[in-house]
């Protein structure tokens, strides 16, 4: 059989099933804080991942997967998606005063050398306000972030918050921490003595244990950025603080990418290791909108979390909560008899407020202990049987797995309705 591409899987029951059952839960909260659903396509055009990522950054130049398609435009599969969510602001609204405020998830796609946790399609979901500099959609994104990890059950993350400043006042510091980083070349590993020159920010980010000896002397950011980034970043703590969120300050916390400013933050587990920590990151990003090509800044803030990573620590990977009621034929003739009346029944499934699945296995014949032992191994809580006696009496049996009790349910042919809800009755739901 051909093999899936190297670095991608495919995403199967049940991990799906709680995969679909999280972006619900995304979906609720997200929407509760005025952040709509956006689906942006999966290709877009290189140039809008090399002017915004960065032309000399490793996404670009390793590992985005980019190709010229038939009409002969240079295309890429997206490796993350902001880019995108400004992209689509300026396609989509004539209005440049409008605040979009947008959530999506879905997969990215990095040719990396694929590791644990990490695959070359991987998933992400982000929150993207586009078109305020309010310091209080940052700590209010800060807020849903908590609230939602916290609810799926995360406890155990920290969230780290800085501000890095702006193109007024990062000049004067990069120059600063150049000096500094010259003077300490020799000290720091081999990638980090590269990035001095090229992109200094990118050393205080280096998890390389001697880089990390000299970090913590190198200057710190704060005391280089003007009034405006100072007094926005007072703004955004002091909302935090009210909001009673625990937050930890780390002078050193920077993006990889130019066109953040400001605001920078990160979701850090204490469960994932080493330099993968991160559960996500986000950041104020008002001067992206200038790099793909616009006259005027439109600020904009956002996060942007790894799927694989935060069902890595969960502590409950099985969100799937359909009660789960297998089906059991014993003979050719009943089940001839009564497969459209469970095919209804799913029907009526669907369409109550419980949440149902009933198991089928195509609906073959099978005696009844292969039955309960196939039963047993699909994690199912109920099985429905029916045999000759059943078919006789016109009724079938309704058994609870865990408890091993039964309950004799009589089929009336005129009112099935009535028949569906005393199975549904006899279902205990916790
Ligand atoms: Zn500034
Ligand atoms: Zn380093």
């Amino acid at each position: 059989m051909i093999k899936e591409v190297k670095g991608m899987k495919d995403i199967v029951a049940p991990e799906a099933n709680s995969w679909e059952e999280l972006r619900g839960i995304a979906s609720r909260i997200f929407s509760s804080f005025s952040y709509d659903l956006i689906i942006t396509p999966i290709l877009e055009k290189q140039e809008l991942f090399s002017r915004s990522v960065g032309e000399d950054t490793d996404v670009v130049t390793k590992e985005m997967y980019t190709f010229i398609d038939r009409s002969g435009e240079k295309l890429a599969l997206r490796p993350e998606g902001t880019a995108s969510i400004m992209r689509a602001y300026f396609s989509n609204f004539d209005s440049r005063s409008k605040v979009l405020k947008a959530w999506y998830w879905g997969p990215m796609f990095r040719h990396e050398k694929p590791q644990k946790g990490r695959y070359r399609q991987f998933f992400q979901f982000g929150l993207e306000a586009v078109g305020t500099d309010s310091p209080y959609i940052d700590s209010e994104l800060i807020y849903v972030l908590d609230s939602f990890y916290k609810h799926i059950g995360i406890k155990d993350f920290e969230i780290e918050i800085n501000s890095i400043g702006c193109k007024n006042c990062r000049p004067k510091y990069k120059n600063e921490l150049v000096t500094f980083l010259r003077n300490n070349k020799s000290k720091l590993c081999e990638t980090c003595a590269k990035r001095i020159e090229k992109n200094p920010l990118r050393v205080l980010d280096c998890k390389n244990d001697v880089c990390q000896k000299v970090i913590i002397n190198a200057p710190k950011i704060k005391n280089y950025i003007c009034d405006n980034c100072s007094s926005h970043y007072r703004k955004v703590l002091f909302s935090l603080n009210d909001l009673n969120i625990e937050y930890k300050e780390n002078p050193y916390l920077v993006r990889g990418l130019d066109y953040y400013v400001k605001t920078v933050f990160e979701f850090v587990s204490k469960d994932l290791d080493g330099r993968q920590n991160a559960l996500g990151g986000g950041g104020r990003y008002d001067e992206l909108s200038s790099s793909l090509g616009e006259k005027t800044n439109v600020p904009a803030v956002g996060y942007a979390g790894g799927i694989e990573r935060m069902f890595l620590v969960l502590e409950n990977k099985n969100l799937d909560t359909y009660k789960k009621i297998y089906i059991a034929f014993l003979d050719e003739e009943t089940r001839e008899k009564y497969v459209n009346f469970i095919i209804k029944l799913k029907n009526f499934f669907a369409f109550s407020d419980k949440k149902v699945q009933i198991i089928d296995e195509g609906y073959k014949v099978l005696n009844a202990k292969k039955h309960l032992s196939k039963a047993d191994k699909l994690v199912c809580s109920y099985a429905i049987i029916a045999g000759k006696e059943e078919l006789k009496k016109s009724e079938l049996v309704l058994k609870d797995l865990y408890k091993r009790k039964e309950e004799k349910i009589k089929i009336d042919i005129k009112n099935l309705d009535k028949t569906f809800s005393k199975i549904l009755g006899g279902i205990v739901f916790e």
